[in-house]
């Protein structure tokens, strides 16, 4: 049975999203599931973008890492963003990559393969110009020289050398050629000093998207591949289909008297007789409240207003005076577009944010099924 609140997330969307940008990037995909598939469930995630052909996963924490090794996925993963406390010896165990982004953290990475007489597979993240994580310019030279020292001793494998673009979705930006030209430099240092990494990724969605001559080895695709382009609209359809849509089962219709205002604050009063529409959905689920009176809603083949302030865990829509709305029936509250329906972009944008930030909160009563 679905859910009152059903965040129904389509599997063969992300196959269809994986394809898209492994072809417009003419490299393979790494599918990012990090902070549990930005919403969509890092697992189901994993395995359709594998099955889709991706090559490798990434995540930022070694939680994360683990929780996609404890689902059953044995494909290459790696995770990027640690801190002083993390411990790195469970991911070891499991056969997870650490991209180390600091001396600390890779001398903390050694103590594992000294601990244990294996060597470790690491991989390195260099700050080429994001200005976040990521070995800094300055540490970078004493980074180097250990993880040269460690593959040559054998106590570690070097997989990955990447860094991140600070202006990806802007295609054209002078920095993203920079960004990937310093990494190549580091890269070139490394095979000159004999410790060549495996695998050299540069790209996001936005450069996989749109700059096909930024793929190195492959491309770390998340948000494209959930079905949402990073990049403005002049790009065109690029054809990614949202995978993810919210609906909520219609709680309660009732007749209201023109003047009547409606939830909290009565920000919202209705013009003339109607019928309002409840709906089980509210800010703890992740509808943001700043979208009060601001929501498109599709019911029953039409496109109702959401009216009043969103709550803790419902909302209203004003169903209009001569509605065939009934309890029961089900509202969509964002999904693919098909049909001019509202989409999370759309929410994203009302409220001057990301869809990334939309689907990734998603939470409280929702619940997740995949199809
Ligand atoms: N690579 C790294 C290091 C990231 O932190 C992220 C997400 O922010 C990605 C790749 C994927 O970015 P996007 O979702 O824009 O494709």
């Amino acid at each position: 049975m679905t859910a009152a609140l059903d965040a129904c997330v389509d599997l063969a969307a992300i196959a269809h999203n994986v394809e898209v940008v492994a072809r417009r990037a003419g490299a393979p995909v790494m599918a990012v599931v990090k902070a549990d598939g930005y919403g969509h469930g890092a697992v189901e995630v994993a395995r359709a973008a594998l099955d889709a052909g991706a090559v490798a996963l990434g995540v930022a924490t070694v939680a994360e890492a683990l929780a996609v090794r404890a689902g059953g996925v044995d494909a290459p993963l790696i995770a990027w963003l640690h801190t002083p406390s993390t411990d790195f010896a469970p991911a070891v165990a499991a056969d997870v990559e650490i991209v180390v982004s600091s001396s600390a953290q890779l001398e903390s990475l050694l103590g594992v393969a000294r601990s244990t007489g294996r060597p470790v597979r690491a991989g390195v993240k260099i700050d080429t110009g994001l200005g976040r994580n990521g070995v800094g310019i300055h540490e970078w030279p004493a980074v180097r020289d250990a993880l040269v020292a460690a593959v040559r001793d054998g106590s570690l494998v070097l997989g990955t050398a990447m860094c991140h673009l600070a202006h990806g979705d802007i295609p054209d930006h002078p920095l993203n050629e920079e960004q990937a030209a310093r990494l190549d430099a580091c890269v070139a240092e490394l095979t000159a000093a004999g410790a060549p990494p495996e695998v050299v990724h540069v790209s996001n969605s936005a450069a996989a998207l749109a700059r096909p001559d930024l793929s190195r080895d492959m491309v770390r695709a998340g948000i494209a591949i959930y079905g949402f382009s990073p990049l403005d609209p002049d790009h065109g359809d690029l054809g990614l289909i949202p995978a993810m849509t919210l609906s909520a089962e219609v709680s309660a219709v009732k007749r209201v008297s023109a003047g009547q205002g409606v939830s909290y604050g009565h920000t919202w009063t209705a013009p003339r007789d109607t019928t309002l529409g409840l709906l089980p959905a509210g800010y703890a689920d992740g509808v943001p409240r700043l979208l009060s009176n601001r929501l498109r809603v599709a019911v029953n083949g039409g496109i109702v207003p959401g009216v009043g302030r969103v709550c803790m865990d419902q909302m209203v829509v004003d169903l209009g005076p001569d509605t065939d709305v009934r309890p029961g029936d089900r509202a969509v509250l964002f999904g693919t577009g098909a049909d001019g329906g509202p989409t999370a972009t759309e929410w994203a944008h009302t409220i001057g944010t990301i869809d990334y930030e939309i689907v990734s909160g998603i939470r409280g009563r929702a619940v997740r099924r995949h199809v």
